[in-house]
């Protein structure tokens, strides 16, 4: 080390002074470098192990194998000859998604920068009018109700009502509670109004929020910090995009399409097929290990709250009854009819919702809180909510869950006993259901396609291969026109060629081949792109 003390060298020969410096190093580098590699080795490990007892040997080898042909798939995308072909295919998708959306030709008008001096409200109306029907020369498709969800109409009356109460709390914003103190008292009556439905204990609160996705993620903030605080659990193995934790996808049961008691979420009902997973079974396991449970009622809304065993239907227990649930979402904005941009988000306690808080002492503009995401929020959405669950009431909403829930029963039992070449997924108690196909000429989505044909805008479902129906207010008057077209669009699939249609070309690509993810996902993208076409 006698260099060490020699400064000059050391600015003269920097290269040989660090070699000299490092030499009597390098033993223990290697020894560092050693450490490291059990440290990672040790860490993946861990990974690797947690990874197979959530997911079990054969989904984990599964997942290993689709990773890997993934990888092969896309080592082959690169390839010069294949670039070329996938760039033309993408161009031709981009293509056709921007003619099904974006309205062309000289007669459409483009509204791209401001206007000069402003325009009359008739001059904007009469816009409208035109931008209504440009795309596809008629408007309000949606009023023959041949849609899957989408429009939870409560009824011409309640559009009035809803306008009605907007116009009067148009420019009122909840952050500002002492500005708007009738907004601050109708959110809070809102989130006691779903609670009682839910059961909700004396302690039970929740907030409102923008949707069920809203909701959902406040959730999911929560059981994080709660996580983080309560169990100090700083790698959370759940999650979401958003939260940078790590998502756990729970196997779901073929056959009675319920999730296997692992994980501590469940939907009731889930938007794929309507069924309700075994809230119960997760509310015990969740005591037994001190652990949250969260139930996604976003789509059950003010369908599953109401009795629906004089209907012939059982739900099994699902809210706050069972003591292991702390919280649940519930749309407002579906079932409850309520303007779109309204959900809440329930909790158990005050102390596991302040989880959700977003509060900041520090800001210099002030002690900034707010209770969600949001920081400016419509109080004209909360006062429509509001005037729509006072307009309805419990009467007005059992009659339209019953409604609602004997049609799809309809469906459901129509379909098991007049169409052999469907069949229905698990036993839907509410108000979804959803058909696959047990016959080897008819392809699900071909089904789905031929539907399109006939006006219907319904959702697919992958793995199995299926086609969904939510039941809306809208649905109940068409219920025999729906199953007179299922019956003609099963004979048409039957004979149809296959693999020709949109739903199967994007849903049946998308669960048929490893390139399937990933050209799916750009298509998705694509799509996304397109909507900001002006
Ligand atoms: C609709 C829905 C949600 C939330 O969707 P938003 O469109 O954000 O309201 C969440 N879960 C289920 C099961 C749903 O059906």
């Amino acid at each position: 080390m006698s260099s060490i003390s020699n400064p000059r060298a050391a600015l003269v020969q920097p290269l040989a002074y660090a070699k000299e410096l490092l030499g009597p190093l390098a033993g223990k580098l290697d020894i560092a470098k050693s450490a490291l590699f059990y440290y990672l080795l040790v860490i993946y490990a861990r990974k690797a192990y947690w990874h197979l007892r959530a997911r079990g040997i054969t989904a984990s080898v599964k997942d290993v194998y689709l990773l890997v042909s993934q990888f092969v798939v896309r080592l082959f995308l690169r390839l010069p000859s294949m670039q070329r072909k996938v760039t033309t295919e993408m161009g031709k998708a981009r293509l056709d998604i921007e003619n099904k959306l974006v309205p062309k030709g000289p007669n459409v008008v483009r509204h791209l920068t401001l206007p000069e001096d402003g325009k009359s409200l008739d001059w904007i109306l009469a816009e409208m009018e035109k931008m209504d029907i440009e795309l596809t020369g008629q408007s309000g498709i949606w009023t023959e109700g041949k849609l899957s969800g989408a429009v939870y109409h409560g009824g011409e009356e309640l559009q009035k009502i809803i306008t009605t109460a907007y116009d009067r709390y148009c420019v009122s914003n909840p952050l500002h509670p002492d500005v708007f103190p009738a907004v601050r008292k109708m959110e809070a009556e809102i989130v006691a109004m779903v609670l009682k439905l839910y059961n909700g204990p004396d302690t039970g609160c929740g907030v409102v929020t923008s949707g069920g996705t809203e909701s959902i993620i406040m959730a999911l903030k929560t059981y994080r910090d709660w996580g983080r605080k309560v169990k100090g659990i700083t790698e959370p193995e759940m999650g979401a995009a958003y939260f940078n934790i790590k998502v756990h996808v729970i196997p779901v049961n073929s056959y009675t399409r319920k999730v296997d008691l692992k994980h501590l979420v469940g939907s009731c009902i889930n938007y794929p097929d309507g069924a309700q997973d075994d809230i119960a079974g997760l509310s015990e396991l969740a005591l037994k290990y001190n652990l949250g449970v969260h139930v996604d009622c976003c789509l059950g809304s003010f369908i599953i709250p109401f009795p629906l065993s004089p209907l012939g239907l059982q739900l099994a227990p699902f809210d706050f009854r069972l003591k292991g649930v702390t919280s649940i979402s519930c749309d407002t904005h579906k079932y409850g009819f309520a303007p779109k941009g309204t959900s809440v988000i329930m909790y158990r306690t005050p102390e596991l919702r302040r989880f959700q808080y977003y509060v900041n002492p520090h800001w210099t503009g002030g002690v900034y809180a707010s209770p969600s995401i949001s920081g400016s929020r419509p109080g004209a959405l909360i006062a429509g909510a509001w005037a729509v669950m006072q307009h309805i009431g419990t009467k007005g909403y059992l009659d339209s869950c019953r409604s609602i829930v004997l049609a799809t029963r309809r469906i459901a039992d129509a379909v098991s006993a007049s169409i052999p070449e469907l069949y229905v997924l698990g036993d839907p108690p509410a108000s979804v259901v959803a058909f696959g196909s047990k016959h080897p000429q008819v392809d699900a989505f071909e089904v789905g396609d031929a539907m399109s044909k006939r006006g219907w805008h319904l959702a697919s479902v992958t793995n199995p291969k299926a086609i969904h129906l939510a039941v809306t207010r809208l649905t109940v008057p068409v219920v025999d026109t729906f199953l007179a077209d299922l019956k003609d669009a099963v004979q048409e699939a039957k004979l149809a060629p296959s693999g020709k249609g949109t739903m199967v070309a994007l849903y049946g690509l998308g669960e048929s081949s490893a390139v399937g993810p990933e050209m799916v996902g750009e298509i998705a993208t694509a799509f996304l792109d397109t909507l900001y076409k002006a």
